[in-house]
């Protein structure tokens, strides 16, 4: 039987996304209750050093900053990293992101060979990890499915020629 492109990219981009999550991609971190007006988001090592310092300049949130918040991925509105290091942190996009990172794939193009950071932010975007191999029962918006539909194509062409 003939695969479907989205099918396609998926057999593409999936072992890709797998080897990056499972090696390089770690869970996110905070300050408990935003402890010493801190609201980004850490990997776990640099979470620790600003927490250390934070105890430091914030003696009276003490309390918030015994420990670091997270630990799992987050539902975020955009792709999500460390705002140290840069690491690419676990999370899932919402519909809003979805759109968001859309507007960012459609303008640059998904790049065949497709590095492992970027595998992971289109398989997040189109949600090829969870449910079925197809967003397009998950997302209500005929707009965006049309638009995904037509990037996925547009990637596939690419993986096509890479691959013969
Ligand atoms: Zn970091």
């Amino acid at each position: 039987m003939k695969k479907n492109p989205i099918e396609e990219l998926a057999d593409y981009i999936l072992p890709i996304y797998e080897k990056y999550d499972s090696e390089d991609v770690e869970a996110p971190y905070w300050m408990f209750h935003n402890a010493g007006d801190e609201d980004d988001t850490f990997c776990y090592e640099c979470g620790e050093k600003r927490r250390e310092e934070l105890l430091k300049s914030h003696p009276d949130e003490a309390e918030d900053l015994e420990s670091l918040d997270g630990g799992f991925p987050i539902d975020s509105d955009s792709c999500c990293h460390c705002q140290t290091c840069g690491k690419t942190l676990a999370y899932e996009l919402t519909d809003e992101g979805i759109e968001y990172e859309l507007d960012h794939f459609e303008e640059y193009g998904i790049s065949v060979p497709t590095p492992p950071d970027d595998a992971y932010h289109v398989v997040k975007m189109l949600r090829l990890d969870c449910y079925t191999k197809s967003c397009e029962e998950i997302l209500d918006d005929p707009d965006i499915v049309q638009r995904i539909s037509k990037l996925v194509v547009q990637t596939v062409e690419k993986i096509r020629k890479e691959l013969t």
